[in-house]
């Protein structure tokens, strides 16, 4: 069954989501291994085809024959190309490593597919995460004559192991160390050395890396979840951040940490269905990607957000900063939840950046004779990448010459591909039609590249700089704190179940969390629903109030509190049921409201990456209570690929 939903939703969607259940991790691609007295291929594309709904850019798998002649293959798209590659290749050795690929840097291809392979040809090596210092050490490796195949962040690990393998005469497993104590960034990693046949090396920190251990250790299985590994065995050891574990036939895991002391392995009793697995745990899709939020947000600020020196890094700045700064005017282009975010960051690019930003429906700018000009930027806002009215305003803007600026999640998509420069969003694959965490990616970057620009242009103070930089900081935490209340939040949709419509309102930066919250409870519960900025209520949805619509206000402490609490009170004065997202502590509006969900304080500008939590979760209650596809809502597809 879980393959079935897996195998519909690929039909569907071009951005495919993550599922594991180690909070920590990153949620890309997926990796799997073998050392044993089974032939290793088999296993391996078995393990790849459970893991493929983390990924599907690239497949790639490295065996070590009888013979210690290491082959490799890989291919771009799915496992079954991989399948169709090997047909007629040697398939053969006890000994292999497979990866399924979410591309995060360098486009979706076979050359950028790992394995990646080491200079001499004696390594092969795959990898989960993203190494921030990549091009950093690729300089260092050039100097010592190392040359590089792929356009991939994974290459220079493969490399430097080598490296530190052949200058210190290292063991494998040292050398590993010795190579991680250099890398910044994320890791699960396997390694295989074709002159040592009898073991692999593995590591990781903050993505999810598993090892199961067979009878009597003549055998170990990785992956990055139980899922490829619980058919064979359920002894399982889940490796810790900066673990490198030594997996070698006929012995006990070894595992030291990256100061080179000894770990002592924690072996776990796995007895979880491979369904259960497959969602992580969750019921749903969507939400297990409601809840993978806090790490989705670490993620994508990871590498651009310097809280220890209040700065942020973004390499689109780096390297078209005179372009940027000269922008007379920001165009954002985008449909659905991606225009909601673009209305969030019209907010942000204004306020910090001090130029003005137009926020249009994709689909209507293509079609009408929009005014462009050379010095404009537009930023397209697409999901999946390939948005087909997004791609098609994108054009045009390249007609007329503007800077063409991508904020996508799909590498490789074909808006990365028309950008001129972007940022990639890295939240991982999404695969509910709901878009849930791949809106807040979306606006925590818009976040990141208005402050960046505003800084850079000095439009900005040094203390708001600084202090938005430390509380982007903390929300990875306060949306934890918001999931922790899901309980209550289920019990406050309950009562929307039988709802015909529902209205939802908010001001300044919530107003396009209200459009967001509407457009949620439409896509999933199919309860009409509208989102309004507060204040518009009275010019017209006012006269829909009566004892059977419930009005939901996104009221946390900000600027335009006291004015939206006015609000609330009209509607209460027409008997109009309300709920209300509040701040922790909130005491004005629960008095009103027949029921209030508090989100913890923060910053004006960075409110809508909290308050937009509670009403992603009452969408999915609902649908849920009312027995809904939560997953694949009717008539609606993950990517529009049509216009
Ligand atoms: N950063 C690596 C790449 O782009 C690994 C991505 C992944 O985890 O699939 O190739």
């Amino acid at each position: 069954v879980a393959q079935d939903i897996i195998n519909n939703v690929k039909l569907k969607c071009c951005g495919i989501k993550v599922l594991y259940k180690n909070k920590q991790g990153i949620t890309m691609c997926g990796i799997v291994g073998y050392i044993g007295f089974r032939d290793a291929y088999p296993i391996l594309i078995q393990g790849l085809k459970r893991l493929e709904y983390r990924g599907y850019d690239s497949a790639g798998v490295a065996l070590i024959n009888n013979e210690g002649v290491m082959n490799v293959y890989k291919e771009k798209g799915k496992v079954s190309n991989l399948e169709a590659l090997t047909s007629q290749r040697d398939i053969s050795g006890q000994i292999g490593i497979a990866h399924t690929r979410w591309a995060t840097h360098g486009e979706p291809s076979a050359i950028n597919a790992h394995p990646h392979v080491s200079q001499s040809g004696r390594l092969a090596l795959v990898h989960n995460g993203i190494i921030e210092n990549y091009s950093n050490l690729k300089i260092l490796l050039e100097k010592e004559g190392y040359t590089f195949k792929s356009s991939t962040d994974t290459e220079v690990l493969v490399q430097l192991i080598e490296y530190m393998q052949k200058k210190y005469d290292k063991s494998l497993e040292n050398a590993t160390i010795m190579a991680l104590r250099m890398v910044v960034g994320a890791y699960a990693i396997a390694v295989i050395d074709k002159n040592c046949p009898d073991k692999i090396v593995v590591a990781r920190k903050s993505s999810p890396l598993v090892i199961g251990i067979g009878a009597d250790h003549k055998e170990f299985f990785i992956a990055s979840d139980a899922l490829p590994i619980v058919e064979y065995t359920k002894q399982m050891v889940y490796l810790n951040d900066n673990e490198v574990a030594l997996l070698k036939i006929g012995k006990k895991i070894e595992i030291n940490n990256l100061n080179y002391e000894d770990i002592t392995p924690e072996v776990k009793e796995v007895n979880i269905s491979l369904e259960s697995l497959e969602k992580g745990g969750f019921e749903h899709f969507m939400l297990k990607e409601i809840y993978d939020q806090p790490r989705c947000m670490a993620d994508c600020m990871r590498g651009r957000l310097l809280l220890n020196e209040k700065r942020i890094v973004l390499s689109t700045i780096n390297m078209h900063r005179e372009r940027l700064m000269k922008a007379e005017r920001f165009i954002i282009v985008a449909c659905g939840t991606s225009w909601h975010a673009g209305l969030i960051g019209k907010q942000l690019i204004e306020q910090w950046a001090n130029i003005p930003v137009e926020v249009e429906y994709a689909s209507e700018f293509r079609y009408r004779n929009p005014v462009i000009s050379p010095d404009d930027v537009v930023i397209a806002i697409s999901q999946s990448g390939e948005t087909a009215d997004t791609l098609a305003a994108f054009q045009l803007a390249k007609e007329n010459k503007a800077m063409c600026f991508g904020i996508v999640n799909v590498v490789g998509s074909s808006i990365a591909r028309a950008s001129d420069t972007g940022i990639y969003i890295h939240v991982g694959p999404e695969i509910g039609v709901a878009s849930t965490k791949a809106f807040t990616g979306q606006v925590t970057v818009l976040t990141l590249f208005a402050l960046a620009l505003g800084h850079e242009r000095g439009t900005i103070s040094k203390e708001e700089y600084e202090s938005t930089i430390e509380e982007l900081g903390n929300i990875p935490e306060k949306i934890k704190s918001v999931l922790a209340k899901d309980e209550e939040i289920k019990d406050i949709a309950r009562s929307l179940t039988y709802a015909e419509n529902a209205l939802y309102m908010g001001r300044g930066f919530n107003y396009p969390v209200a459009l967001e919250g509407a457009l949620k409870l439409k896509e999933i519960s199919y309860i009409h629903a509208e989102g309004y900025p507060a204040a518009e209520m009275k010019h017209g949805p006012i006269a829909l109030i009566d004892e059977n619509m419930p009005v939901v206000f996104v009221a946390t402490h900000h600027q335009l509190y006291k004015k939206i609490i006015s609000n609330i009170e009209e509607v209460k004065a027409r008997n109009g049921r309300i709920i209300a997202v509040v701040t922790e502590g909130d005491e004005a509006v629960k008095e009103i409201a027949e029921a209030t969900i508090e989100v913890p304080s923060t910053l004006a500008s960075l409110a809508p990456l909290l308050s937009a939590i509670p009403l992603q979760l009452i969408a999915y209650h609902v649908a849920v209570e009312k027995g809904l596809n939560v997953d694949q809502p009717r008539n609606l597809a993950k990517s529009v690929t049509v216009e």
